[in-house]
């Protein structure tokens, strides 16, 4: 058995713990060693196997290819960001000026050049802000506007959004009183008008994002609640800035607050493709008032969320926008080319969603390369991982998520399934 040190001493493992430091090449080698021992390897390979076994990166979390067809898929990390954005990541990662004025030498305001931007791509907002999600923007907004206070939600959009989060828990976690209005399938304005009174803070609509009421409904719109007289606050969830010529049914900031919205609040990571952020969009006076909050602090963002999102803001388009737009002849010579590679694969339509809560019940026509179900598991667990949907006894691998330049990941990685 080839001894530790000597193993660490060679050269490729001498690079990788630059890398990745010596405790993680360590562990591999002594996985390999415990491999050759069982007698799974020969000796001879330990050095081979530890090098094929170390991970990527120093931190666990793993690329791997969305094949699932779904857009925003929030278990996959939501939005995949954009080389641009990544780049600012990298850059921003080291020492920067990011409360820093090189000209003057003076402190300067955090996050400038994110605010900048995202003030730009919406003129209709008077002011924004940038939070951790939207559910610490939904939580300023309560803490500030309605300490103490009701906020008035119709009871068709009291939404739980995934994984327990239940949006009313949430605000009324703030101390301030939740006042339902409404029937689960019908509000009407009257509804809100007659819950209004000095106990008001706000009035809030929320994008029911991940489910449809349909039959005998009717909501609200935001044009109709402007002009109440108490602010109206706006959840739109997915983070459009302007409307999308696909989604016509999904709200954004732009006809949000051009409808009367004093305030929106979306997340960054699921349509505006961004990393996780909450934006605040709207009247200048309020958005003034939640960042002058104490709980601002506590809810601020990174250097890095600020220069991934304006990276995303300014940059090309992000991989979220170019997967809602291909089209499906484009996915369909893609697929027949992988399809006609590898034995046991063809090329199938299918249908991809939008994901994250947004655009339910929008199909977008898609195409997959379809292969034997039992492909999944090796698929997933291989490298780097490729992670289909088992749809009708087959794993399809959706192309519509894929970037093109993964095209031949996917091939290695399902000819090692078909050999
Ligand atoms: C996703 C979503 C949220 C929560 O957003 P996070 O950025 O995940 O905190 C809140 N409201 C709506 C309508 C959503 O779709």
């Amino acid at each position: 058995m080839p001894r530790t040190d000597a193993v660490l001493a060679l050269p490729r493992l001498a690079e990788a713990e630059r890398a990745l430091g010596r405790a993680l090449v360590r562990s591999a080698v002594v996985a390999a060693q415990e491999r050759a021992r069982a007698g799974e390897i020969h000796p001879e390979q330990v050095a081979e196997q530890a090098v094929a076994a170390l991970p990527e990166t120093a931190a666990s979390l793993r690329p791997v290819v969305n094949a699932t067809g779904v857009v925003i898929h929030t278990n996959l990390g939501r939005a995949p960001l954009s080389a641009a954005a990544l780049a600012a990541l990298a850059a921003a990662g080291r020492a920067t000026d990011v409360e820093f004025d090189l000209e003057t030498g003076r402190r300067a305001a955090r996050g400038r050049g994110a605010l900048a931007a995202l003030a730009e791509a919406v003129p209709a907002a008077g002011a924004v802000h940038v939070v951790n999600n939207n559910a610490a923007a939904l939580l300023l907004a309560a803490l500030t506007l309605a300490p103490g206070k009701e906020i008035v939600l119709s009871r068709g959009e009291m939404v739980e959004i995934g994984d327990g989060f239940r949006l009313p828990e949430l605000l009324a976690s703030t101390g301030a009183r939740l006042r339902e209005i409404g029937t689960t399938n019908r509000t009407s304005l009257r509804d809100y008008t007659e819950a209004l009174g000095p106990e008001t803070g706000f009035v809030l609509k929320v994008h029911p994002s991940n489910f449809r009421i349909t039959g005998f409904t009717s909501t609200v719109e935001v044009a109709e609640l402007a002009g109440l007289g108490v602010p109206l606050v706006v959840d739109i969830g997915s983070g459009l800035l302007a409307p999308h010529p696909s989604l016509p049914g999904e709200p954004d900031a732009t006809s949000t607050l051009r409808a009367g919205a004093d305030l929106v609040t979306a997340s960054g990571d699921k349509l505006l493709g961004g990393p996780q952020a909450g934006l605040l969009l709207g009247d200048a006076g309020l958005v003034e008032r939640l960042r002058r909050h104490p709980a601002a602090r506590a809810l601020r963002v990174d250097k890095l969320t600020f220069a991934a999102l304006e990276a995303t803001l300014r940059g090309p388009r992000p991989p979220v926008a170019r997967a809602l737009a291909v089209r499906p002849e484009e996915l369909r010579a893609r697929a027949e080319r992988l399809a006609a590679q590898v034995g046991q694969a063809e090329a199938v339509e299918c249908t991809a969603a939008v994901g994250g809560g947004g655009a339910p019940g929008v199909e977008l026509p898609s195409v997959a390369v379809s292969v034997p179900e039992s492909w999944a598991g090796r698929l997933r667990t291989g490298r780097p991982p490729v992670v289909g949907r088992v749809e009708r006894g087959r794993c399809l691998l959706d192309l519509r998520t894929v970037d093109p330049e993964d095209d031949e990941l996917l091939l290695v990685a399902m000819r090692r399934c078909s050999s």
